[in-house]
């Protein structure tokens, strides 16, 4: 609620103006300071005559709620974006990473694609229904957050738990994809929905050594010895194969929808994920990103230990990214399979734990997303995307929303988006963030 009304002639109202306006606010998290950015998305809806309100824990990271009321005739749906983005030191851009540059039909900047090119989407979309004065079919809430990047805290996990009642209702959700992408030969242009996420589960596994003088041979019972068997154990990066069944409908709608070979290797690894030949032939990045989609991974990201050179450690501690597969799997069975796998005593603790999601469900709202992108881009294949990453997608299933991540962007198919994400010379193309609002329009005018 704003203190004067605004114009909103002050404002821009198509998606590259937006996001150009976004990407200026410097919010990198730490310290994410979104509130300057937050604000002006708020003034930005005020002046269209949108409902909004600020919900913040802490006063220099606010969030926005904003509501678009509707005809009541299908339950409100939640978009949600974050504008806090990645940091941008130590990176050599070519251009300013928050100067918002237009350059040959491109969007220059840090969160250009994650996700102030996203958030411009859904905001040209939604000034467009308010503008048309057609009321849509439901009531859209639109929950624009901070602190993504780091842990959600202040921001969607804020809203979740201290503000439920402002998601009464809600059945579904779209929010950003978590990177997903799919080269695949870039034969045909990829629309990925994303219907479920891995979650994370970090732990820190300590081994214990018996100290000694280090001119001597170690053995067995030393650390080091011990370190090279976890380390060997999980080379390769997963604790074995495991098809669940979002994974086995995303490989079955692949395999149908690619041209030769890309569609035979799919439909060969999705018969025998463990049959090496299967993924012979493909892209490395491709390949690593399905072989994550049939596994737990584990990944040693930092190790510590050790004293002088010429001392036998008594501990070492090794911090391991691990990503549960989306499903049924408890903390504790993937502590175990760790454990079997490494064969060694370790002591193993948890550092975080990532939110379970429910079963994806690939129903009419499913159907809807899949089918804006089929019709907006006829030659293009929808299909339902697991991805390895989490996003503020596992917060809200637990007041019974189910998430989608749905970034349509009609991208070249010559190009990676994903290759610029958290990356130097981040960047959008003027014409996918127009494609992405004509698809949220689409979404929002009749949403069920
Ligand atoms: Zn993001």
């Amino acid at each position: 609620m704003s203190a004067a009304p605004k114009d909103p002639a002050a404002f821009p109202s198509d998606p590259v103006g937006i996001a150009q306006r976004l990407i200026r606010f410097e919010t990198v998290n730490p310290p994410g300071a979104e509130a300057a950015c937050v604000h002006w998305v708020r003034d930005l809806l005020d002046a269209a005559g949108l409902d909004t309100r600020l919900l913040a824990k802490d006063p220099a990271r606010p969030n926005l709620i904003a509501r678009l009321p509707g005809r009541g005739l299908v339950p409100p749906l939640l978009l949600h974006a974050h504008v806090d983005v990645v940091p941008v030191a130590g990176q050599d851009w070519t251009r300013d990473p928050f100067g918002g540059e237009l350059v040959d039909g491109e969007l220059w900047g840090r969160g250009a694609v994650d996700m102030k090119g996203h958030l411009a989407m859904m905001l040209a979309a939604l000034l467009r229904l308010a503008a048309a004065g057609t009321p849509p079919a439901g009531d859209v809430i639109l929950a624009v957050v901070a602190d993504e990047e780091a842990g959600s805290a202040t921001g969607a996990r804020f809203l979740v738990e201290e503000h439920p009642e402002l998601f009464a209702g809600v059945r579904h959700a779209v929010g950003e994809d978590g990177g997903a992408e799919l080269g695949l030969g870039r034969q045909v242009r990829l629309h990925p929905v994303v219907v479920a996420e891995k979650r994370a589960v970090w732990v820190r596994a300590t081994l214990h050594g018996t100290p000694g003088h280090a001119s001597r041979a170690a053995g067995p019972t030393g650390a080091a010895h011990k370190l090279q068997r976890l380390l060997t154990a999980i080379d390769g990066g997963g604790l074995g194969t495991l098809m669940t069944p979002a994974v086995d409908r995303m490989l079955q709608e692949l395999a149908a929808a690619l041209p030769q070979p890309f569609g035979g290797r799919v439909a060969a690894f999705r018969a025998d994920p463990d049959d090496p030949a299967a993924l012979a032939g493909m892209d490395e990045t491709d390949a690593r990103y399905l072989r994550s989609l049939v596994q737990h991974t584990v990944n040693a990201t930092v190790v510590h230990g050790g004293t002088a050179t010429n001392v036998l450690p008594a501990r070492i501690d090794v911090e391991l990214d691990g990503r549960l597969l989306p499903g049924d799997f408890g903390r504790e069975d993937f502590l175990r399979q760790l454990r079997e796998r490494v064969g060694c005593d370790m002591d193993l603790e948890v550092l975080v734990e990532g939110d379970k999601m429910p079963a994806p469900r690939l129903d009419g709202f499913y159907e809807r997303l899949a089918g804006i992108l089929k019709a907006k881009d006829p030659e293009g294949v929808p299909f339902p995307m697991v991805t390895t990453a989490s996003t503020d997608a596992r917060l809200f299933p637990r007041l019974g929303i189910q998430c989608y991540g749905w970034l349509p962007l009609l991208h070249d198919l010559d190009r990676s988006y994903r290759g610029r994400l958290h990356c130097p010379d981040e960047r959008i193309a003027a014409g996918a963030l127009a494609f992405g609002a004509d698809c949220f329009h689409e979404l929002l005018i009749g949403h069920d």
